[in-house]
């Protein structure tokens, strides 16, 4: 691959452009760090529909982004070297960070080291955001650096801001986050670079991994059911006894909570999640009842489940926003479940899932 592959190039900004604040109206230019991902590729939408200039970069070919947008710069190139991170800075006036080397439960517990050499990633985007003078610089941190101590029941008590310490987290990705948002801190206190830091819990959506080992439960689940409705096997494995509760986040309050938080004032980490508990039995029957069709389920009790409870407290995001994320999750999933099982039946024979769909690896 080469280090620095552009797919359409833009100006770049005159000299005293006003910063992209992520306002309408403002135009400078943006970096999305990991656009061709999930949650990136979503905001390099938003950002563009706001008048933004955006350059987005990420690692993996133009195949293989989740989204392509053409109006953006689009760019190939491994950010975890420093040389491309100072290439894609330069002239930006705000930088979202969203890549990183992750997936679901059952990809971070087996790739511990990959997971937190994406610390090269953060480290060198803000080494390069400082040395270009860059006005505003965001991190996606994780609900997986809180403290394991308070994720032990299925009733937990909503995670608060403070319960990442003493620190504890997830082993492997999660070191990496706190590492990073700590890294975020001392940049802001020793070099002034303003930087805002979110810890997502459990994002979903369209256009987001679905099959391959990275995908997350809801992908996972709706993936599982609609094969369950093509194939007629009305047959699913759940890992863990499904009691495991989470919450998760639909897209469009990803994004918004994201540009939200990096046009605020806000200089700590500050949860952006779904505060809506729900059991992974009850996704399953949530997603059931979209698909309209009953399963026979299996518990895989030795697969990777992560902690058994976790939810997003969120006084500090309404005090600090005067908002929180909202969309319920019947409402995203229904989206999210007819994205699936359109790209499930996309070419294929009708009633049957497309053979190169059938083996895809079961990550509930
Ligand atoms: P994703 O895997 O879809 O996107 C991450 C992107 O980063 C990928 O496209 C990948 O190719 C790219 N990338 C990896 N290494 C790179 C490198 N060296 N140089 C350039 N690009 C590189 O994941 P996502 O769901 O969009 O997550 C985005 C961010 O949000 C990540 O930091 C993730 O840890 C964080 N996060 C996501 C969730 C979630 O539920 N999706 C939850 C908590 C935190």
């Amino acid at each position: 691959m080469a280090d620095w592959q552009v797919r359409k190039t833009i100006t770049p900004p005159s000299p005293g452009t006003p910063p992209h604040g992520g306002a309408p109206g403002l135009v400078g230019l943006v970096l999305v760090a990991g656009g061709g991902g999930f949650i990136g590729g979503h905001l390099v939408d938003a950002l563009l529909a706001q008048g933004c200039r955006v350059r987005a970069v990420d690692s993996k070919p133009f195949a293989d982004w989740h989204q392509l947008n053409p109006a953006a710069d689009n760019v190939v190139a491994d950010l975890s070297r420093l040389e491309a991170c100072h290439a894609a800075a330069q002239g930006v006036g705000v930088i979202y960070n969203l890549a990183a080397d992750m997936g679901g439960m059952g990809f971070i517990e087996a790739h511990r080291a990959e997971c937190m050499l994406s610390v090269l990633i953060n480290t060198h985007l803000l080494m390069a955001a400082r040395d270009a003078g860059v006005s505003r610089f965001f991190f996606s941190s994780s609900a997986c650096v809180y403290a394991a101590g308070h994720q032990q029941s299925p009733a937990v008590l909503p995670l608060k801001e403070s319960d990442a310490y003493p620190a504890e987290p997830e082993d492997g990705y999660g070191w990496e986050k706190l590492f990073s948002e700590r890294m975020c801190r001392h940049f802001t206190e020793d070099f002034g670079l303003e930087t805002r830091v979110a810890r997502y819990h459990n994002v979903y959506g369209p256009q987001g991994t679905y099959e391959g080992g990275r995908e997350k439960a809801p992908a996972a689940i709706c993936r599982k059911v609609a094969f369950a409705k093509l194939s007629g096997q009305h047959d699913i494995e759940i890992w863990g006894d499904g009691e495991q509760t989470r919450s998760f986040m639909y897209i469009d309050d990803c994004v918004e909570g994201t540009l939200r938080l990096t046009n605020s004032d806000v200089l700590h980490p500050v949860n952006v999640g779904s505060a809506e508990l729900v059991s992974i039995n009850q996704l399953v029957d949530i997603v059931s009842d979209i698909a309209g069709v009953q399963l026979r389920r299996s518990h895989n009790l030795s697969a990777p489940q992560g902690v058994r409870g976790r939810n997003s407290e969120n006084t500090l995001i309404r005090a600090a926003l005067g908002w929180a994320p909202s969309i319920p999750l019947r409402t995203g999933l229904e989206q999210t479940y007819r994205w699936i099982y359109d790209e499930l039946t996309a070419g294929a024979v009708p009633g049957q899932a497309p053979a190169s769909r059938q083996h895809a690896t079961a990550t509930v």
